[in-house]
């Protein structure tokens, strides 16, 4: 788990010192609350918290993808004042940096109903007969329905069977694909490659126009599957909607199986959260699991992440999970700490930090500084309350959520682009925070 901490150093080369020193100095990784494929980093202000999500979590993820191999999400949470003094308690780690494929990933593990049945049965055939009717095995569906776990326990029964096993996402092979060439060494890749049983290919669908990288892995798919070696390659839609993807590579997925994952059904959802709870030896009750099923999403990684959260913060303070409990982990996991600011507390702070009349934040005045006023106003709510868009054009009086998206977009551009506008925003939303 040290590489969670080693990816930051990594970013730190990637970023402006300034940035560095603004936000990922701070930002401080959560040994105990993380594990395998959930990487949980703490920082003390909820604006940047955001800030950290949408600007580097992706680089983070990648970071961390290229040192491991394992997909991971990315979680920057506000810490709260409580977790500063007692510790959590230590979690069993998982032993994922070690071995390229997360030993967790089995099929024992893995739950099912009738939005995965197929994709599971197949995938389990495809283990037991690899190479035979079901080459290759195509599995399709959304993020976080469970595509990479499937595809690593036919990886995971496979290796208990002595079979070589490669896995890679997509981008890893073009990356491969790419060094080696640069270096001049293609044999050496045409042998690696060569050389296992079973090759797993994660999210293909960034295949799109790479043209020669596609021509390379028709070989090696050719090569492969005339030896009889069995590919899986998993795709966040099928062969006919990857757009870019060439017609000989579309026709060659559509030769073996293809098989689709749905979002989980109440029924699943529940029961994977049974598992979950289970298999961390968290005791959740039917009434919180019921609730939870209901309540979240369908994206299996952010119910684990959730779990794990409110095992943390249960933890933390020393309280049963109840439904009472979960309920307000929930709404802070969804809102955070949006929900006692109002919308008129963030113009009124706005019109004392900047100097502008709240009847005129909220005017239709064009003059420079009444918009900027205004764009920070609208900025700040939409962060840090739970308003929906058309609930703020509204309170703006504006003409509807489109106007209030342009007012976002607009306004991330120039926080992008304006170090002291930043830090003015940030400031103003400190002050925020702390009128709470
Ligand atoms: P995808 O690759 O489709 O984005 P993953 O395979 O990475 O999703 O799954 C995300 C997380 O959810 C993983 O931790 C995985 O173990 C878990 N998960 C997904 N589907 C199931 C399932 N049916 N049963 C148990 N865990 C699941
Ligand atoms: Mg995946």
């Amino acid at each position: 788990m040290e590489t969670g901490k080693k990816i930051l150093d990594k970013l730190k080369l990637e970023i402006s010192q300034n940035e560095y020193e603004r936000y990922i100095k701070n930002l401080e990784f959560s040994q105990e609350d993380s594990r395998g494929d959930i990487l949980i980093y703490n920082t003390n202000n909820i604006l940047s918290a955001k800030w950290i999500k949408t600007k580097y979590s992706d680089k983070l993820a990648h970071l961390y993808e290229v040192e491991t191999g394992i997909k991971a999400e990315i979680i920057i949470q506000t810490k709260g004042k409580k977790e500063k003094k007692v510790k959590v308690t230590s979690k069993k780690e998982r032993s994922v940096e070690s071995t390229v494929l997360n030993p967790t990933f089995t099929f024992e593990s893995f739950v099912t109903g009738d939005s995965n049945s197929l994709a599971f049965n197949v995938a389990k055939s495809v283990a037991q007969n690899p190479g035979s009717s079901y080459n290759p095995l195509f599995i399709y569906g959304g993020v976080g329905l469970g595509k990479t776990h499937l595809m690593q326990a036919v990886g995971n029964y496979r290796l208990n069977q002595g079979d070589k096993i490669i896995y890679n996402t997509f981008e890893q092979f073009m990356n491969r694909f790419i060094s080696n060439i640069r270096s001049n060494t293609m044999e050496r890749f045409r042998e690696y490659y060569r050389n296992c049983d079973i090759l797993l290919i994660d999210d293909i669908q960034f295949i799109s126009k790479k043209e020669q990288t596609q021509d390379e892995f028709f070989h090696t798919f050719n090569e492969l599957h005339s030896l009889g070696k069995q590919i899986v390659i998993t795709s966040d839609r099928p062969p006919k909607k990857i757009a870019g993807l060439v017609d000989r590579l579309k026709t060659r997925f559509e030769w073996g199986m293809l098989a689709n994952i749905n979002p989980p059904e109440l029924e699943t959802k529940i029961a994977i959260i049974k598992k979950k709870a289970t298999m961390d030896g968290i005791r959740l009750d039917d009434e919180v699991i019921n609730f939870l099923a209901s309540n979240l999403g369908t994206n299996i990684r952010e119910i684990e992440g959730t779990i794990i959260k409110l095992n943390a913060m249960s933890n933390l303070l020393r309280q049963k999970i109840d439904l009472e409990f979960a309920k307000n982990a929930i709404e802070d996991y969804v809102n955070e700490k949006k929900k006692s600011i109002s919308i008129d507390d963030i113009v009124k702070i706005v019109s004392q930090e900047l100097n502008i009349k709240p009847s005129d934040i909220i005017s239709k005045k064009r003059s420079k500084k009444i918009v900027e006023a205004r764009r920070v106003a609208i900025y700040l709510a939409r962060n840090l309350t739970p308003n929906s868009m058309p609930q703020i054009a509204v309170f703006f009086g504006m003409k509807d959520h489109s106007a209030i998206s342009h007012t976002m977009k607009k306004i991330e551009s120039i926080l992008e682009e304006d170090e002291n506008f930043k830090v003015l925003v940030e400031e103003i939303s400190n002050k925020i925070e702390s009128k709470k």
